[in-house]
């Protein structure tokens, strides 16, 4: 097995511990790092808060080779990293006159004097290389500690971005030394979690690198896999070993290569024939429409979509006879095969696709329990209507409604 090495990143900021602020920086700079073979094994996020972040600094130095910190390099009084880092390293804070000269000429370039406080932007640890910030007042800092490198890095992703860019990617590399990490992630539609897993884990399990993962989310399965090689070529090939297998094993269950979504995957396909779509729905109130009409370009083939909720409405807007509604009800597959071939008459597309069915709670009998959905596909040879039994809350429901919907499409397109 190869050796990666390790790094940590520390978001610092309180309010990035209030529960709607999420921590982006750290996301970005996964991605950026693995690209140079460099993996990220622990995130924390602390508080504005001296003694913590104290902690969190010599922890991290302690066990990772590269510790990269995000944010609280401001001017005000709640932005510690500087002088709490110079702590936790026990080295000292010195003021960089050349930095200095910097920030008053940033100010003058504005037509300002520098207010006194952002002097403290100038103050920089012992030894430490300044990374410059043309985006903002504060420059980052390298600094190597036994080793270990240290990285402080702005909070606005404006100005960490290209910092990180400019700066740090480059004197990383070179201490990850030729390792490659790859990742790539499969989408797989219409099998539950374990079915999928019976099928692959004999394979996969044979292999340690890559690493795979399987991740249920919403209605889909994900399966990521993690490679590593000298070069990205070899992490590529000995992804693309496994991947081809579970590729084959899969088929068609599988819509996603590069992580497109349902909508786009179906609209590209659309697209490519030169067909269009009309959409009619009950129970997911315009939610297949939506997800359908997100796809930019989707004008091209996405014609209309109604939202027929109560009986009278799917008789007058797409020709739903009454007898089918009193006979059968208004979930159940004639008249979601009445609904997919009323939409495409009327908007005279080359499909039509319907969805009705029960979201709950309320509304479920014994025969058609809530969870009880009909999908139904209509072109100019056939209509084809699926029935669904989807597990899940109100809202699960619907998502997974019109994911089947979209995946019936989708293999009428194959
Ligand atoms: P400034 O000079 O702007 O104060 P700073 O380095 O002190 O820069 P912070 O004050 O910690 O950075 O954060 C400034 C802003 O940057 C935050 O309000 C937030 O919008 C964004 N930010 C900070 N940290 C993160 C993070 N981890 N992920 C995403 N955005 C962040
Ligand atoms: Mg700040």
């Amino acid at each position: 097995m190869f050796e990666t090495l390790t790094a940590e990143i520390i978001a610092i900021g309180s309010e990035l511990l209030a529960p709607d602020r999420t921590d982006t920086n750290s996301l970005w700079l996964t991605e950026q790092l693995n690209r140079h073979g460099i993996e990220v094994k622990l995130k924390t996020i602390v508080g504005d808060d001296d003694a913590r972040l104290e902690e969190a600094i010599k922890d991290a130095v302690r066990r990772s080779k590269v510790v990269i910190t995000t944010g609280g390099l401001g001017p005000t009084e709640d932005d510690i990293t500087r002088k709490i880092t110079a702590r936790a390293l026990g080295r000292r804070l010195l003021l960089d006159e050349q930095v200095l000269a910097e920030i008053r000429q940033r100010f003058q370039s504005f037509g300002v004097t520098m207010p006194e406080r952002n002097s403290r932007q100038a103050m920089v640890i012992e030894d430490a290389v300044v990374l410059p910030n043309p985006n903002g007042t504060a420059p980052g800092m390298f600094i190597d500690h036994n080793g270990t490198a240290i990285v402080l890095l702005p909070g606005p992703p404006r100005e960490m971005r290209p910092m990180f860019e400019n700066h740090v990617a480059e004197r990383l590399a070179g201490r990850a030394g030729s390792l490659r990490v790859v990742r790539r992630m499969l989408r797989v539609a219409g099998m539950g979690e374990s079915a999928v897993d019976e099928k692959i884990a004999p394979i996969y399990t044979q292999y340690d690198n890559p690493v795979t993962t399987i991740l249920f989310n919403q209605s889909e399965i994900e399966i990521h896999f993690t490679a590593r090689g000298r070069t990205e070529k070899e992490a590529n090939d000995t992804l693309d070993r496994l991947s081809t297998q579970i590729e084959e094993r899969l088929g068609n269950a599988i819509f996603s290569f590069a992580g497109e979504k349902m909508e786009e995957v179906v609209g590209l396909k659309l697209s490519l024939g030169g067909y269009t779509v009309s959409v009619a729905e009950s129970c997911t109130g315009g939610l297949l429409a939506q997800r359908l009409t997100e796809v930019p370009g989707s004008s091209k083939y996405f014609i209309e979509g109604v939202v027929t909720y109560a009986n009278e409405a799917k008789t007058r807007a797409l020709g739903v006879e009454p007898i089918l509604l009193l006979e059968h009800g208004a979930v159940s597959a004639p008249v979601a095969k009445a609904m997919a071939e009323g939409i495409r008459n009327r908007a005279g597309t080359d499909f039509g696709l319907s969805i009705t069915g029960i979201a709950g709670p309320g509304g479920g009998t014994e025969e058609k329990p809530v969870g009880t959905v009909f999908i139904a596909l209509a072109d100019d040879v056939k209509i084809e209507h699926r029935k669904l039994h989807l597990p899940g809350d109100r809202q699960l429901i619907r998502w997974r409604a019109s994911q089947a919907a979209l995946d019936l499409l989708r293999r009428r397109l194959l």
